[in-house]
């Protein structure tokens, strides 16, 4: 089953407000497994909703029309679903004594132009509004259905997760949803969607990626009738998933990067500690705000000055005047002192140009050198993060984090 949503309203066209009813449209659709490939905006105009709602109706099982439900003449959702079915409007009693009723209650007079809103194709079912006047609208003919939705928030959403949330479930059989999350790392996130592209356009399970900083997650979603189905159906996408990637596969569900890398580093019964120039500590947060990360995390030395680098990680003056401080040698030369001076088996250190101010040609800003020690010594490696300060200093923790856990994968 597909749907389709049909946002109706000039002021949205025009940028002055943000269809947010539409984003909570389309947050609840994989909830039952429902396909949405389409979207559509139109002003309030009846020639244009009209034709928008044949394109919608001509390719999608189910569509949405949000706004233009109101009393005024701009309000036109209702004449535009009646065409576009080939239904005729029909005056529902029912719905005028509801009115009738609520103006009884109100300041503001009875004006004949309210009976538009009691006007309803010959099709449809009225959903109450309990928070407004125009009620919503399910429309079902011949084989399609139209769901008419109020525009204002405080209507629009408690119909949407009442009426039309039980409708739904009814279509689709009461069936169950199930979802797992692969988090992916090193791989950017046009290279996963190209080796993936055929899950992606699959529709059950649906695969979605979401970018974050330095990671991609995954999210797998399948529709079935049974909860046990449906996870059923999720397993052998998670397997594809995780043959395409490998060790970037690096989590499932809500494990994060840093709670993987503690986890590695107490399987070895192995201690950290960082060094961080450009990053301020934003390493050493991100690994103690993991609640028992004392098991392994000994300690972290924030270097920023070049004095600092030499006093308190041993970082030797000719290495600084050499070949600067954020070079292969600096980092190598921190990783191996923060180790050193903390009594730690496994050390990382990050050194780098946050910018907006201080890149050179030779080390632009964005450059950043991470240095990682172990069994094995020092090494180090070179990334160049495109970024705000900000952005660099993110992009940096972790990619420190990436590559201390790729160190202890080798053993
Ligand atoms: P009314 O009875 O108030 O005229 P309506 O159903 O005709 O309601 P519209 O006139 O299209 O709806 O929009 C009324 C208000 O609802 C808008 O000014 C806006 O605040 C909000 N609204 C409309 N459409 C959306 C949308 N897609 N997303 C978020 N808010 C919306
Ligand atoms: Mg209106």
């Amino acid at each position: 089953m597909t749907a389709e949503i049909v946002s109706v309203g000039t002021e949205i066209l025009l940028g002055q407000i943000v269809d947010t009813n539409a984003q909570q449209i389309g947050q609840l659709l994989p909830q039952f497994g429902i396909g949405h490939f389409w979207r559509q905006t139109v002003g309030d105009n009846l020639d244009r909703l009209t034709e928008a709602l044949r394109l919608a109706l001509s390719r999608s099982d189910i569509v949405f029309t949000i706004g233009g439900l109101g009393p005024t003449q701009d309000d036109l959702t209702r004449d535009g679903i009646a065409r576009a079915l080939d239904d005729e409007l029909i005056h529902d009693p029912e719905i005028e004594a509801h009115l009738r009723d609520l103006f009884r209650h109100r300041p503001e007079a009875w004006v004949g132009s309210q009976l538009r809103q009691a006007m309803r194709p010959r099709c449809s079912t009225p959903l109450p509004n309990p928070n407004g006047t125009a009620p919503g609208l399910i429309c079902e003919k011949g084989g399609k259905t139209v769901i008419a939705l109020p525009g204002p928030k405080g209507e629009f959403g408690p119909m949407l997760e009442g009426p039309v949330r039980d409708y739904l479930a009814r279509r689709t059989q009461g069936g169950a949803i199930a979802s797992r999350v692969l988090r992916v790392c090193g791989i950017g996130e046009a290279a996963i969607e190209d080796r993936i592209r055929h899950l992606i356009d699959g529709s059950n399970p649906t695969v979605a990626p979401y970018a974050k900083i330095g990671e991609v997650h995954l999210r797998v979603t399948a529709f079935a009738a049974s909860r046990e189905e449906a996870e059923r159906m999720l397993e052998p996408v998670a397997r594809e998933i995780r043959e395409a990637f490998g060790p970037a596969v690096y989590a499932e569900g809500s494990q994060t990067l840093e709670e993987v890398v503690l986890d590695l580093l107490r399987g070895r019964r192995a201690t950290l500690a960082v060094a961080e120039s450009c990053t301020g500590g934003g390493l050493g947060h991100r690994i103690t705000a993991v609640p028992g990360s004392s098991d392994a995390f000994v300690g972290g030395l924030v270097t920023y000055s070049n004095e600092a680098k030499a006093r308190l990680l041993g970082v030797p003056e000719s290495v600084l005047s050499e070949h600067g401080a954020v070079s292969s040698q600096c980092a190598e030369a921190m990783a191996a002192g923060a180790a050193r001076a903390l009594s730690a088996d496994y050390a990382v250190s990050i050194t780098g140009i946050a910018g907006p101010a201080g890149g050179t040609e030779e080390k632009p800003v964005g450059t950043v050198w991470i240095g990682s020690y172990g069994p094995g010594g020092a090494r180090s490696a070179r990334f160049l993060f495109r970024n705000s300060r900000q952005g660099v200093r993110e992009r940096a923790v972790q990619q420190a984090l990436i590559l201390l856990r790729e160190r202890l994968l080798e053993g």
